[in-house]
């Protein structure tokens, strides 16, 4: 999926098999002092991810990581949970040999016998300067091997193979692919948020924007039980299973909204609703932030999307708020968001249908342009503290594991 484009799989070298894999990564590089305590999080987060995947051992070594793996790891597994983790940009499953130019050369000559033909190019990176040859040298002496045992030629761009080779202390690493990661920063590694998820389209994708940034979630649900059914949170948990990284877990807090919307609905104007159902959603995702020291909520809202996420309406949803309320998909359009949810594979979780507790006595008019004042007033009716305490104590908290 995230492999190059054109690029042949490491499996059409049956001969290649892996005995490290290189950590690649890009912004955690730029965090001057702080950078140890991202590299942290990220080696922690690796782990957690290949536990289970083989016995394993994880080094740090010159801005990269190094995955030791040992002879009975399930490769594919440990490729496949890596291209979940946050933090990482890319990754190299590579053959640890000597750093001699002579064991390099014979290696490449038993890897790549009877291989098909197609354009290569060499592409060395030097960590350990000390060496009597640079990463120029060894390009030019492994190409012109390559070129002669097998006749393919040499194309510096986009070439059909890339042989990888990275020279780090006293040993040379050699891959044939470099895999995507989904880049950003390590899970844990900037603050615990509370992201309101519910079984939509857009809500998971904000979530993963947060955690691919390093967040940490707690995630919370609002249910209409017994409107809603069972397969509807059965459905908000797979969707967490898909954002979560292998190996990590977060709590979902599912929380009964019927008693709440029954108030409203009685007592407070019908075009109001649906904002209003927002606030004091937010209120009670906020009164779980407090418990559990998350420092924002984050919601799938995008600016005009629904009569709901009109700036008006935005902003008096706002007023409800004390923390910030991040809004990854602010100026996204839908047909993007739609994209990025099949990338990150919870959409056709999302369009599975649900009973959502919105569209149940949904207003035929929503209002589009609610002032705070306004809401204010309609809230005079509901004792807005009791019904937050309400939500949280009647709340089911459950944990709930990233999928493989
Ligand atoms: P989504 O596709 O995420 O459902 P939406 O475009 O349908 O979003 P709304 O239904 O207006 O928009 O919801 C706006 C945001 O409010 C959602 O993205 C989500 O963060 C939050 N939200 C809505 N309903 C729920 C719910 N039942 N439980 C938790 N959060 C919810
Ligand atoms: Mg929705």
């Amino acid at each position: 999926m995230n492999r190059e484009k054109n690029k042949p799989h490491a499996a059409e070298f049956p001969g290649f098999r892996p005995t490290h894999i290189l950590l690649h990564y890009d912004e955690i590089a730029l965090k001057g002092k702080n950078r140890i305590g991202f590299e942290k999080c990220l080696s922690a987060s690796v782990k957690r991810a290949l536990r289970g995947a083989g016995p394993l051992a994880v080094h740090r070594a010159y801005g990269r990581h190094i995955v030791e793996l040992d002879e009975s790891a399930d490769r594919e597994v440990c490729s496949r949970r890596l291209r979940r983790i946050f933090g990482l940009a890319a990754f190299t499953p590579v053959v640890r040999l000597p750093c001699d130019l002579d064991a390099l050369e014979s290696y490449l000559d038993s890897l790549l016998e009877g291989a098909s033909p197609r354009s290569f190019a060499i592409a060395c990176r030097r960590a350990n300067k000390s060496l009597p040859f640079t990463s120029v040298d060894v390009n030019r002496r492994l190409g012109a091997r390559v070129e002669a045992l097998t006749g393919w030629p040499v194309r510096i761009g986009r070439p059909d193979l890339t042989i990888h080779v990275h020279l780090i202390d006293e040993h040379a690493y050699i891959g044939l692919e470099r895999i995507q990661g989904p880049g950003g920063l390590p899970a844990g590694s900037t603050g615990r948020v509370v992201c309101l998820l519910s079984g939509g389209i857009d809500s998971p994708v904000a979530a993963h924007h947060v955690l691919r940034r390093g967040a940490s979630a707690i995630f919370v649900h609002f249910h209409s039980a017994p409107h809603t059914s069972e397969a509807s949170l059965e459905k908000v948990r797979e969707l967490i299973r898909r954002i979560l990284p292998h190996g990590h877990r977060a709590r979902l807090y599912l929380v009964p909204f019927a008693g709440t919307q029954h108030r409203i609905i009685a007592r407070c104007p019908a075009p109001l609703r649906v904002v209003l159902y927002r606030r004091f959603m937010l209120r009670a995702a906020e009164a779980i932030a407090r418990r559990e020291g998350a420092l924002a909520t984050v919601t799938g809202e995008s600016l005009g999307q629904v009569a709901s996420q009109t700036l008006e309406n935005l902003g008096a949803i706002d007023r409800a708020a004390q923390l910030p309320v991040l809004r990854p998909l602010i100026g996204l359009h839908k047909a993007h968001i739609v994209d990025e949810a099949r990338r990150i594979g919870t959409f056709d979780i999302s369009i599975e249908p649900h009973d959502d507790c919105c569209s149940y006595l949904m207003p035929s008019q929503p209002a589009t342009r609610s002032t705070p004042e306004q809401l204010d007033a309609a809230e005079q009716p509901l004792d807005v503290a009791s019904e937050v305490e309400t939500l949280l104590a009647e709340a089911a908290v459950e944990t709930v594991d990233g999928g493989d």
